[in-house]
């Protein structure tokens, strides 16, 4: 072959190689098309069927998770009695059924937990109208039931939808227990038709802000409690920028030496208008409405930014913070602690994470992750508010706390009940097996004092020794210039080492 041959030759073999390279890609990405359109049309299928069912279910007038009416069914059964009321004599109450803490319950064990625990509680609710379409899921965690009663068996059957809710819920192995939170609007007394879904709702959510697992009638005052509420939270989603939020600090002191081992933050909220808000106002209303992490992070913050300054000045007390449910459930805060530590240079033994026993006893995979967390870290860990939840010796042999801070209600019980001293020296020695300490709170007289001293507590807590005050006050108070109290030993101490906290490196 002549050398023009032989190029020629290898030209068309080389354009063969890119047709056949052409070709397949050409096949690949033909399949590739193929398959999205076909995973598309699936999805696309697979959502109209989805729609369709809920339609069949909306048409059919029932809610396509728990089976009961939906609202428009619900108000239309409304409608119908109240008719049949203005024609007799009989009245009709609306109930209003919220159940407490579920958002944590759904959160921690995943949604197809929390769909159960809702199917279970639209049957028992079912069962206490006998199946009649009186029953129905408004939203969420929130249902409505209507019976025929006057106020005050209106209350008996609002005292029977609680009994009914708080058995046990076990769903996959899980034994849960939840409350629930009732508003009772009756039909003339309370308001006209249009009011009574509203009226019932206000007469709920009053008793959620009581801590929930009760029933109310409804109150106009109610009404005006909630504008107030949707007022207050408004400001306080800038209270943060404008500088009106400020941490106290109330010492601990050594039950044996009186020495200040530590100083728990406290917010306040220094309002312009209606000046210091009490955080039993505002921390419940951050943590329903989902301020209380930008707010707990502040809290952080500034502790640190405290804590370090008070190490400058030579005051070594560990500083304490308080941390709600929601923020424990938050992933990163244990990695946001640990940062804003080592900014302000704290080791983290020397902060101490006060976290109430309500909360610490929700068994919950997120709540025992966080705490496991939390010990890696090296903070010290408290369970505040000791003895006012459900803690078992086993649970609380799981949960790496360093301390138990009894609740005040039985330090202030001591001088009166049998009870709370025996409850004390229980919670003494339960603490002493699990190698905890042990702190008072909410002491106030010298009475009180002895017996705790007593009895073994570690540290106390209360206004005897010192009322929560400002930063600035704290350091005078410990400089001598503050008001002299009746533990005034211990004011000149706060210069010298603190007691070493149990994790302490
Ligand atoms: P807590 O953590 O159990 O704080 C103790 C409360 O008892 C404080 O009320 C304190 O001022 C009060 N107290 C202390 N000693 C005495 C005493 O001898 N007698 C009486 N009668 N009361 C005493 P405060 O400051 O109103 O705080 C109430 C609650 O608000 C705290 O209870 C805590 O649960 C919550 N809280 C406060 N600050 C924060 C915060 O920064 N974050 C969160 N999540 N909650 C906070
Ligand atoms: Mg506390
Ligand atoms: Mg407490």
């Amino acid at each position: 072959m002549t050398r023009m041959g032989s190029i020629a030759a290898e030209a068309i073999s080389l354009g063969q190689g890119h047709w056949a390279q052409w070709a397949l890609a050409a096949c690949v990405l033909v399949i590739l098309f193929g398959l999205w359109r076909y995973v598309r049309l699936k999805n696309r299928l697979g959502s109209r069927l989805r729609a369709a069912h809920s339609r069949i279910d909306e048409l059919s007038g029932r809610d396509a998770l728990t089976g009961l009416v939906t609202r428009p069914e619900f108000e239309h059964a409304l409608d119908e009695a109240v008719q049949a009321c203005d024609r007799g004599t009989r009245k009709l109450a609306l109930l209003y059924v919220g159940l407490d803490n579920f958002r944590p319950l759904n959160d921690g064990y995943g949604h197809r937990v929390g769909d159960a625990v809702l199917v279970e509680a639209a049957r028992r609710l079912s069962r206490q109208v006998r199946g009649e379409p009186r029953a129905s899921r408004l939203g969420g965690d929130e249902f409505a039931l209507l019976v025929t009663a006057d106020a005050a068996s209106a209350g008996r059957a609002a005292a029977a939808v609680l009994e009914a809710l708080q058995q046990p819920y076990e769903v996959e192995a899980l034994d849960l227990q939840l409350t629930a939170s009732v508003g009772i609007a009756v039909y003339p007394d309370h308001g006209s038709r249009p009011r009574l879904i509203g009226h019932a709702a206000a007469a709920m959510r009053a008793v959620k802000l009581g801590g929930g697992g009760a029933h109310a009638l409804w109150d106009p005052a109610m009404d005006v409690d909630m504008r107030e509420q949707a007022e207050l939270l408004q400001e306080l989603r800038h209270a943060v920028e404008r500088g009106q939020l400020e941490l106290y600090y109330q010492p601990k002191v050594d039950a044996r030496t009186m020495q200040v081992t530590a100083a728990e933050a406290l917010l306040r909220w220094q309002h312009p208008q209606r000046g210091m808000i009490s955080p039993t106002i505002f921390v419940p209303l951050a943590e329903r409405y989902g301020l209380i992490t930008q707010i707990g992070s502040w809290v952080i913050e500034e502790a640190c930014r405290q804590a370090a300054a008070w190490r400058k000045q030579g005051l070594r007390m560990r500083v304490a913070v308080n941390i709600s449910g929601h923020q424990l459930r938050q992933d990163d805060l244990v990695q946001h602690i640990e940062t804003t530590l080592h900014r302000h240079g704290i080791p983290p033994a020397r902060l101490t994470c006060e976290i109430t026993e309500t909360v610490a006893m929700e068994n919950t995979s997120v709540t025992r992750d966080a705490f496991e967390r939390l010990r890696r870290a090296g903070l010290h860990v408290s369970i505040d508010d000791f003895g006012t939840g459900h803690s078992s010796l086993a649970s609380l042999r799981r949960l790496p706390a360093a301390e138990l801070k009894i609740d005040r209600a039985f330090v202030s019980d001591l001088a009166t009940g049998e009870r709370a001293h025996g409850i004390v020296q229980a919670i003494v020695q339960m603490a002493r097996t699990l190698g905890m300490r042990v702190v008072a709170e909410g002491v106030e007289t010298e009475a009180q004092r002895d017996t705790l001293v007593a009895l073994g507590c570690d540290e106390l807590q209360g206004y005897l020794f010192a009322k929560p005050m400002t930063a600035i006050s704290l350091a005078l108070w410990a400089d001598g210039d503050g008001e002299q109290g009746p533990g005034g030993v211990f004011r000149p101490s706060l210069f010298d080492p603190t007691a070493p906290a149990p994790l302490d490196s």
